[in-house]
């Protein structure tokens, strides 16, 4: 019989802490969700609320917090370009305190901790880099307006590591390549929300530079499974603390995107070209081996499939409920001056 064990998962009520939270309620463990709401609405576990092995703390993890847990999932963070660029200072430390306060409350439980981290580590890759492996270190403007959450990132991994080296402390770390499903954030102004959401409406897909520049899109309920094969594979020698690259390895143009969702809306939305965001990454795609070897993982639900799904959510969904966040949107230039 499986082990139950008490398991943290901060920003739990977001999209992908929702599913996983789902999937460990399912498992039989006691599950405890910490969101501050920033980027999600309750309604996302709304049907965990009443489950007696599920509870809900409303915290904000750039504080610190006392809990005794055996594993955490580390994944409070605004992880659109839209949310993350809203508050870009607050984003580095959500990031960088965050890992803090998990890492510690790790060293002090003596529990298993993996933090959800990213494809925005390898920044725009180079050509010679594609698709990326683990070890290539990346090409991140230090200073852009993606930085702040890029380099939030990167000083995250730099923190599990050192906790690790220095304290002791069983980590493990995923680099998430996009993944989308339902429960996105409708107005978080990611690709696949914003081109579902304006094909149901008929309106023009707006298209971000020509749609040349590639993504490789994974289905959440795949990623919620390399989550958990992550978390629970052995620990070295035998197994690995990463970090370990997660996403579907099928590539695709933007614009292949945008016909696609059109297609399977039967939407009669046109394309519409809109400037490319600065220091928009020009081509992605995860190398997979080491998941694939070390996990025994890979994508299962091809993005057809995927997007059946995720569209068929968004059909449903009530929109009345939503508020857009803000005003802002992804067009943000890395030349603007700082306000005075
Ligand atoms: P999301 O915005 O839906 O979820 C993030 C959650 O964190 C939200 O519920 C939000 O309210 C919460 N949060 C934000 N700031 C917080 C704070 N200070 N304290 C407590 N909670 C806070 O985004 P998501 O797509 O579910 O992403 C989850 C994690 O996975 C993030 O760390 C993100 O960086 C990472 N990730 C996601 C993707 C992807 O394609 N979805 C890709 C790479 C990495
Ligand atoms: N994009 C687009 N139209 C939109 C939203 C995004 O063309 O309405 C593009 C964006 O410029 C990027 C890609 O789609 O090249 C993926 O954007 P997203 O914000 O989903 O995630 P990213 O991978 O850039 O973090």
């Amino acid at each position: 019989m499986q082990h139950l064990k008490r398991i943290l998962v901060t920003g739990g009520a977001g999209f992908l802490g929702s599913h996983l939270c789902e999937r460990l309620v399912q498992q039989g463990h006691d599950v405890i969700c910490l969101d501050n709401f920033f980027t999600s609405q309750k309604q996302n576990i709304a049907h965990l609320l009443e489950l007696p092995n599920f509870e809900l703390i409303r915290h904000d993890v750039t504080h610190p917090i006392w809990l005794e847990v055996d594993e955490i999932y580390n994944l409070a963070c605004p992880a659109s370009p839209v949310h993350y660029q809203y508050n870009p200072i607050k984003t580095t430390k959500v990031s960088v305190m965050g890992a803090i306060n998990v890492l510690g409350m790790a060293k002090r439980c003596r529990a298993k901790v993996l933090q959800a981290s990213t494809s925005e580590i390898y920044g725009d890759p180079t050509p010679d880099h594609h698709p990326q492996t683990e070890d290539y270190r990346g090409n991140v403007n230090p200073i852009g307006v993606r930085a702040c959450y890029d380099e939030g990132k990167r000083v995250a991994e730099t923190l599990f590591f050192d906790y690790h080296r220095s304290n002791g402390v069983n980590i493990r770390v995923v680099r998430i390549f996009n993944t989308y499903g339902p429960r996105m954030h409708p107005y978080d102004g990611r690709v696949v929300s914003n081109f579902i959401l304006q094909a149901l409406a008929n309106e023009d897909l707006t298209l971000y530079g020509d749609g040349s520049q590639t993504r490789a899109f994974c289905y959440v309920d795949d990623l919620v499974e390399g989550f958990i094969r992550m978390m629970n594979n052995p620990d070295p020698p035998e197994g690995i603390v990463g970090p370990v690259n997660l996403g579907n390895p099928d590539e695709f143009t933007i614009r292949q995107l945008a016909e696609q969702v059109i297609e399977l809306t039967g939407s009669q939305s046109k394309i519409v070209q809109q400037p490319l965001p600065d220091d928009d990454p020009l081509q992605r795609r995860p190398d997979i081996s080491l998941a694939k070897e070390k996990l025994g993982w890979q994508p299962t639900i091809n993005l057809r499939d995927g997007l059946s799904k995720t569209i068929a959510y968004f059909r449903g969904l009530d929109l009345r409920h939503y508020r857009k966040p803000t005003d802002h949107t992804a067009h943000k230039s890395s030349r603007s001056r700082p306000r005075k």
